[in-house]
């Protein structure tokens, strides 16, 4: 059992909290005031190799693991609390990286080398206005043959990205049904040529929502009439789509694990530093055990996450780059489940302590607190799976799929 980082992860962890120090912890307020991340910070990103960098090196990412991957989501959500920079790393470092395992050569070579630069936004899209839980029964977005590829109708609602995507360029790893009464073997993945750098794909409007939290990334939804899809963008084999948006899932989850760790980590530190210094009854706050054993609290939380979020990388990197048989997909499900529920769950307690101990000042705008309370928040709700949903992926490994609830509906 090894709890020390190598030298190599240490060296690399070095390397991205300078750069996110030195170029994210200046910017962050403004992106989230003016609801877009500077193209040139994500450029910056790229040059740094940290832009899809678990993508393999002959399309221009990196090649790192799921462990290094996370070191990094931590460092970058330390010096971005709102998360929102964060946010767009991870969807990328975790779709594309699917992607490349699963898509055409032809595909990959045409699209990941614009992803790794920096210049097309690579999103998922899953969910429909039916909801994203149950993904079975997503139903409104079809894809049906047509000619020498695919014809797509639909609509997705609540994704990352659509804004960035119209403006600059994007695609998004999409889920449709080839046939509406089809359980999950009826999914096909694919690629979604949203805008390839020259304006929406014909048959493409979209929608922006407004939410509460990571600020500089923008919601969205998009309508597809009579999309045409090219045959290579079909990721993996027709009617595997299901399986491949659950292992695109996993390797989300466990970065926003480390994501929401990061930010955790970061406002803890500001949390300690407020309370030693600031003084009420004529000692430092932190002289209060009411104060300090919440401290306390919050310790004993960022450690038992960071040893679960890197469990779960390392399940991961045992899978995908050891090939050890002993590590399979549902296992990485569960330990990614269990990351992406209680890191963001941790890290909301640790922010609203860190907060509470700055008192008013803590309600503020001044004070950064407020912005990783709304970022982190959006992991609780929603993102990538509820949480709820995540409880019911590990329940399914801990009692087995017999026992899911809608396996027993099908039993009465
Ligand atoms: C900020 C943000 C960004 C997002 N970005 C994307 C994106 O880029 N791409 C994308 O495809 N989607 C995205 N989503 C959507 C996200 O995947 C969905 O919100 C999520 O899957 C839940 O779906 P829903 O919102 O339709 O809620 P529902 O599925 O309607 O669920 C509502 C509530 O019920 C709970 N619930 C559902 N089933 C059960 C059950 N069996 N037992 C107990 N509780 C249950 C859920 O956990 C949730 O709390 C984003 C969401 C948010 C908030």
């Amino acid at each position: 059992m090894h709890f020390e980082e190598t030298d190599e992860e240490k060296m690399f962890r070095e390397m991205v909290h300078d750069f996110a120090q030195k170029y994210v912890a200046p910017a962050w307020r403004d992106y989230d005031k003016n609801h877009e991340i500077p193209r040139a910070l994500i450029k910056k990103m790229a040059e740094h190799n940290l832009w899809a960098p678990t993508v393999a090196e002959e399309y221009g990412g990196a090649n790192i693991s799921m462990t290094v991957a996370c070191i990094a989501a931590e460092e970058l959500a330390r010096a971005d609390l709102s998360i929102a920079l964060p946010v767009m790393y991870l969807v990328e470092a975790s779709w594309a990286f699917i992607f490349d395992l699963h898509g055409t050569d032809e595909a990959k070579s045409e699209i990941l080398p614009r992803v790794t630069k920096g210049d097309l936004f690579f999103g998922i899209a899953t969910t429909e206005p039916t909801g994203g839980s149950d993904l079975v029964n997503v139903t409104k977005t079809i894809i049906k043959p047509k000619g020498d590829g695919f014809v797509v109708n639909g609509e997705k609602v609540y994704i990352s990205g659509v804004a960035e995507s119209e403006k600059y360029g994007g695609v998004y790893w999409t889920l449709a049904k080839s046939d509406p009464k089809g359980d999950h073997k009826a999914f096909d993945a694919f690629i979604l040529p949203f805008n390839m750098g020259d304006g929406l794909h014909p048959g493409i409007t979209t929608t922006l929502f407004e939410d509460m939290g990571r600020m500089g990334v923008s919601t969205g939804g998009f309508n597809m009439e009579n999309v045409d899809i090219p045959k290579h963008y079909m990721i993996g084999e027709r009617g595997r789509g299901f399986y491949l948006a659950m292992a695109g899932f996993s390797a989300a989850r466990v970065l926003i694990g480390a994501t929401c760790l990061g930010s955790a980590e970061g406002a803890f530190d500001i949390g300690v530093d407020y309370v030693k210094q600031r003084k009420q009854f004529g000692r430092p706050l932190a002289a209060f055990e009411g104060i300090s054993f919440e401290g306390v609290d919050s310790w004993m939380q960022l450690q038992a996450d960071k040893l679960l979020v890197y469990k779960a990388a390392y399940v991961m990197d045992q899978h995908y780059r050891e090939k050890n048989p002993n590590y399979s997909q549902l296992d990485i499900a569960k330990f990614t489940a269990a990351a992406k529920f209680k890191a963001p769950h941790d890290a909301l307690d640790i922010i609203t302590r860190a907060m509470t101990w700055h008192g008013a000042f803590g309600y503020t705008k001044e004070c950064p607190l407020e912005a990783a309370y709304r970022g982190v928040r959006s992991y609780t709700v929603g993102a990538e799976g509820g949480s709820h949903i995540q409880k019911v992926v590990i329940a399914r490994e801990i009692f087995g799929p017999e026992n899911l609830p809608y396996r027993q509906e099908k039993q009465k």
